[in-house]
């Protein structure tokens, strides 16, 4: 059973990836160019050529969307970390990652104009040492939530125990950011869950998983790009996932571990699925939002509009940086075609989007909206003539 929410209502979300986070999609040496000026003296040679080629080639890249290039750099992030558990590059690494420094500012801004609630997926990892970069947080009514502790790809994949301290770990690491309100949201890495990472959510008494990217065509270009990787060097360990993962509802609703995809109405979770056009199924999200020619977008736009209820919009921090800012490493630049989409042009899209969403939605966090629809799913709950204790298989 899927509630319909009460009233149009929208949600902002950021993920804030640290940029050693897309080192790791793109398969980057992580001691590679520190900075834009010797990044530029190995680029036309080793062009941030990660070890043993694991990468693709520049031109292979240049040539896909930026949309391709993201969605396959889960993949490719997910194959490059097998075996890496901790993908801190230690404090220097992150002594100045414009990703807190630049990017969290800029979005803190366009939060501020519209006078919105954010719901912010932080890396536990980072959450000490940037803590200043989510001070707005408070005086925004804004929410912190837990996107892992390493922002590792393979999470999914991990055990019980390994998950357990994990999500342990980062929840310590975020509650002085969170405050009082605690930390009971969480988006996996790489949109990637499973029921045992599910079970720990539950446990650990999360009110809400925000992982599910609705979006079949988006499961396609993963499973095609990890068979690609798969001929061309070696069979993956990286998580395809269960494609019906990525075929559920496209509102919130409560749902199980073991069939996160299925609404059950007395799911011990809610899932707020990422926003995607209703009919084909495209992703509503930075990337495309910042990519796609606008008119294409708004109507994109309109069309969700039109039938969700609740509007789930997802960025990453580095939507809001381009090649021109200082800090970013060539070989990124490279690969991140979207950043090269100079940064005025991105903020005045993410401000037409935001303003436009205003007009007809009212902005609520992620916590917000799943208190709410537990609460009246709970309700309708009792009524129900399903009382069945276990869920569906
Ligand atoms: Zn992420």
């Amino acid at each position: 059973m899927v509630v319909v929410m009460n009233g149009r209502s929208a949600s902002i979300t950021i993920d804030v990836d640290p940029l050693r986070a897309y080192r790791a999609i793109h398969g980057l040496r992580r001691d590679g160019d520190g900075d834009q000026d010797r990044g530029k003296g190995k680029n036309g040679k080793k062009g941030g050529k990660s070890k043993g080629a694991k990468t693709k080639t520049n031109t292979e890249t240049n040539t896909e969307t930026d949309l391709e290039t993201n969605l396959e750099g889960e993949i490719e992030g997910e194959i490059e970390t097998r075996g890496k558990d901790d993908v801190d590059e230690g404090p220097d690494a992150r002594a100045s990652d414009p990703i807190y420094t630049v990017a969290l500012p800029r979005f803190w801004s366009l939060i501020e104009e519209i006078g919105a609630p954010a719901t912010v997926f932080v890396v536990g990892q980072d959450a000490t040492r940037y803590a200043a970069a989510f001070e707005p947080a408070h005086r925004t009514g804004s929410e912190i939530a837990n996107h892992s502790f390493a922002h590792d790809y393979r999470l999914s994949r991990k055990g019980k125990e390994e998950i357990d301290e994990d999500l342990e770990r980062a929840r310590l690491q975020l509650l002085p950011l969170a405050g009082p309100a605690g930390v009971v949201g969480f988006r996996a890495p790489g949109y990637n869950v499973s029921p045992t990472l599910l079970r720990c959510l539950v446990s650990a008494g999360y009110l809400y998983d925000a992982s599910l990217l609705p979006a079949p065509a988006y499961f396609g270009l993963r499973a095609a790009a990890i068979a690609a990787y798969a001929l061309a060097r070696q069979p993956s360990a990286s998580c395809v996932g269960h494609p019906l993962q990525f075929a559920g509802p496209l509102e919130p609703y409560r749902m199980t571990a073991d069939r996160p995809w299925k609404p059950h109405p007395r799911g011990a979770l809610v899932e707020i699925p990422i926003a995607c056009e209703p009919t084909t199924r495209i992703p509503i999200i930075g990337t495309t939002w910042a990519m796609f020619p606008a008119p294409f977008r708004r109507a994109l736009l309109a069309r969700a509009q039109a039938r969700l209820g609740h509007l789930n919009f997802e960025m990453h921090a580095i939507d809001l940086l381009d090649a021109s800012d200082p800090g970013i490493p060539r070989d990124i630049v490279a690969r991140q075609r979207d950043l090269h989409i100079p940064l005025s042009q991105k903020i005045a899209a993410f401000r037409d989007l935001f303003a436009t969403l205003g007009r007809v939605a009212r902005f609520r966090t992620l916590r917000d909206v799943a208190a709410d629809l537990m609460s009246a799913s709970s309700t309708d709950a009792k009524a129900s003539k399903d009382t069945r204790d276990t869920p569906p298989r």
